[in-house]
């Protein structure tokens, strides 16, 4: 497409990850001309510095854990090491490969790509380089950044997500700060290279978002990995002492390793960008956005982790294609935020949709039922321990799903379905599930629920 006609399209997209290219995709193929801008590389976190990578880096982690437990399946085989940079090299080729199916996509569906730092200068207009692009719409999808602490500054052995993917090697001691999901995946791999881990963590539980008794099931198996939750203490400060890092927790206890990740959360990309000038109203850096994903602006929405919310790459696809559908006029059903399905991918994995048993028992009576892996033939086969637990409304659906146990992030897909179809236990009862699957569990959990238990201890 030449300049001049690019000038002036039906959709800018500004940032190119997960919610930014998704609404681009999805803008061209309802026949949309389409601008997408991105500073950096097209796939955003997610691809570049987030789920794609850590999810490698977590299956090397599971690789070395099963070898390590070899003997115990009867398979006689010897763990030597980890060789960082051979996991870098996996891992960064599984990165490249889905970038390059990535850019062929963008280009082959006739989005136009415009690397460059853009700046919204009105409504209908981002500058880039100079260039001023007209839409009919805007939709900013900046993304977000892992947020530090002036108490530890990020550098050398201090570091937040983004330099732990670079590791060079591992190290001997290593302390994550938040038990947050990126903390507690982190921890796991690390735990499963070698390294001696801390989590610390300032809420009384790891993964405070889960359902208690998830919290709970992790921080037992966690124990049980030898890694050490400090669960309700506070960091004061951290130093990095050239051989070490010295972190200080009020209190005054002080805590030496190697390397210390600072994992607190993650904050909008939105400053400086000309957001607010152009009349889009942020509240803390995070663009207001309403559930049709409009901005105070009108006829520029945003979507991903700029809006608050959960900070999942699939929430922004979600929202990206809600965006371009809008757009083209197909009037999309808004997303219902406690639908989308929540993974994170430790040892054990955890994988939950819907409400917790205590926000759900904030609008009413409810029913529960803890379906133990204890009971399910490919949980035992895998040697996992952990479990399904559902949440349903008095005589009504369910309402929430929550699951630990290896590989249970596999789980999430029916569980998902259950949870937005507002399924009674009672239909998933009668549905037949494969055996012997981890996947029976969920099947047994609603046969538990549905007062007719099979593979079940009362
Ligand atoms: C360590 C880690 C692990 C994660 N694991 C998972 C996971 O397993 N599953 C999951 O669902 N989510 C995971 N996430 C979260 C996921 O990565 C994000 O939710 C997702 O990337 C958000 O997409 P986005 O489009 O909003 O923003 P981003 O992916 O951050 O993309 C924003 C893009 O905008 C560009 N940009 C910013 N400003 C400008 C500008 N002015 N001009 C041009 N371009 C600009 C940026 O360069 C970037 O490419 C993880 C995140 C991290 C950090």
């Amino acid at each position: 497409m030449a300049d001049t006609e690019a000038a002036s399209v039906d959709v800018v997209v500004l940032g190119g990850g997960s919610g930014g290219y998704a609404c681009a995709l999805r803008a061209a193929e309802l026949g949309k001309s389409v601008v997408l801008i991105e500073k950096d590389l097209l796939g955003g976190t997610c691809l570049h510095r987030g789920c794609i990578p850590t999810k490698a880096l977590l299956h090397a982690a599971e690789v070395a854990d099963t070898i390590r437990e070899a003997g115990r399946f009867g398979v006689r085989a010897a763990y030597e090491s980890i060789d960082l940079p051979g996991v870098h090299t996996y891992k960064d080729g599984v990165v490249a490969r889905l970038h390059k199916g990535l850019q062929g996509l963008v280009s082959s569906r006739g989005v136009r790509l415009v690397e460059g730092e853009g700046r919204l200068v009105d409504a209908h207009t981002v500058e880039v380089a100079g260039e001023r692009i007209t839409g009919a719409h805007v939709v900013l999808a900046t993304g977000s950044r892992a947020l530090s602490l002036p108490s530890a500054p990020i550098g050398g052995r201090i570091m937040t997500s983004d330099q732990a993917l670079g590791l060079a090697e591992v190290p001997a001691r290593a302390i994550v700060l938040g038990g947050g999901v990126i903390g507690v995946e982190f921890a796991s791999a690390l735990r499963s290279f070698g390294a001696e881990v801390t989590v610390l963590e300032a809420l009384p539980r790891l993964v405070a978002a889960e359902d208690e008794a998830v919290s709970k099931q992790l921080e037992r198996a966690f124990r049980k990995r030898g890694i050490v939750a400090k669960t309700g203490v506070r960091m004061e400060s951290a130093a990095d002492t050239g051989s070490g890092v010295s972190v200080t927790l009020e209190g005054g206890e002080t805590l030496e390793a190697d390397l210390l990740l600072v994992a607190v959360g993650r904050g909008p990309v939105t400053e400086g960008m000309g957001f607010e000038e152009a009349g889009v109203t942020l509240d803390r850096g995070f663009v207001v956005a309403d559930e049709r994903c409009r901005t105070s602006a009108e006829g520029v929405y945003a979507v991903g982790d700029i809006v608050r919310g959960l900070q999942l790459a699939h929430r922004g696809f979600a929202q990206g294609i809600f965006v371009a559908e809008e757009i083209a006029g197909l009037d999309p059903r808004p997303i219902d935020e406690s639908g989308i399905p929540r993974v994170t991918y430790c040892d054990p994995e955890i994988a939950s949709v819907g409400l917790t048993e205590a926000q759900a028992r904030e609008d009413g009576e409810v029913e529960t039922v803890e379906y133990n892996l204890g009971g399910n033939g490919k949980s035992q086969i895998l040697g996992t321990t952990g479990f399904v637990k559902l949440v349903r409304r008095k005589d009504g659906p369910i309402v929430g799903i929550h699951m630990v146990g290896a590989r249970m992030g596999e789980q999430i897909g029916e569980a998902q379905l259950i949870y937005n179809w507002e399924a009674f236990p009672e239909d998933v009862a009668d549905l037949v599930h494969a055996h012997p699957t981890q996947n029976e569990a969920l099947g047994e959990a609603h046969l538990a629920l549905a007062g007719k238990p099979l593979h079940a201890h009362n």
